[in-house]
């Protein structure tokens, strides 16, 4: 079964034809949730990317509201550059040396130009997550992932080693990390009809300041899983991204 319906749009340069992906909307349900707001399916971010580097005549442009003949369901007759050929710029970021050249990515366009302050978010968000990849799904350093069988020991092994250096990656950046938050959050904060529910108690809870997330999250209308995870985490002075649901 085919997981994606794709459409096709155009480089508004050189006409290029490009193929995107939308996960179908019944298995957005199969999803895994993280505590930053990333959600993936079977490894793929779900959240359309909207700024496309053409890989055909390397022009930047935002993909924001589709329209035809813009973007169309037809696959169209000429050719067509696949959807990996350009999807996050085309890096593979199966190891830490894709993860960073995603994050460099982010810091060029925020630092090129400057944007209206929705493209701001999108674009700062995305970086935030982009710094969590090098440590997203820490918790499968330790050897209860390995001894319950899912992985096979050389996969949970490379797996490991490129968390633990992540990790290591994640601290060196860390200026960058806190810097690109602090901008993320005076944006939400001037523009309220922007923020992803529990955004802001997670934010401050990644700059590691959890009296605050703690004072965020117990005015919050509802306790839910979430919530108490983000308490519990706060209260151990934890700041890692986890897993809320998958
Ligand atoms: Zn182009």
């Amino acid at each position: 079964m085919l997981k994606y319906d794709s459409y096709y749009f155009q480089c508004p340069c050189c006409h290029a034809w490009l193929e995107g992906r939308n996960l179908k909307s019944e298995l957005v349900n199969e999803a895994i949730l993280y505590s930053d707001g990333k959600v993936l399916y079977d490894n793929y971010i779900t959240t359309r990317q909207k700024m496309i580097l053409c890989p055909s005549c390397g022009h930047v442009f935002w993909v924001e509201n589709p329209t035809e003949p813009f973007i169309t369901w037809d696959k169209p007759e000429a050719a067509v550059y696949s959807w990996n050929t350009w999807r996050f710029f085309g890096i593979n970021f199966s190891d830490n040396k894709g993860k960073l050249a995603l994050i460099n990515h982010y810091q060029y366009f925020l630092k090129k130009s400057s944007y209206d302050p929705k493209k701001e978010i999108y674009l700062r968000r995305l970086l935030w997550w982009a710094y969590n990849d090098l440590h997203r799904n820490f918790q499968y350093i330790r050897w209860k992932y390995f001894l319950n069988g899912f992985m096979s020991y050389g996969v949970w092994s490379s797996y490991r080693r490129m968390l633990l250096e992540g990790e290591k990656l994640f601290l060196k950046n860390l200026k960058s990390f806190n810097e690109n938050l602090n901008r993320l959050l005076v944006l939400l904060e001037k523009h309220p009809s922007e923020q992803i529910d529990l955004e802001l108690p997670e934010i401050y809870r990644e700059m590691r300041q959890f009296d605050k997330a703690k004072e965020l999250l117990d005015q919050a209308s509802s306790r839910t899983h979430f919530t108490n995870q983000m308490l519990k985490r706060s209260k151990w002075k934890d700041g890692r991204v986890f897993m809320v649901t998958g």
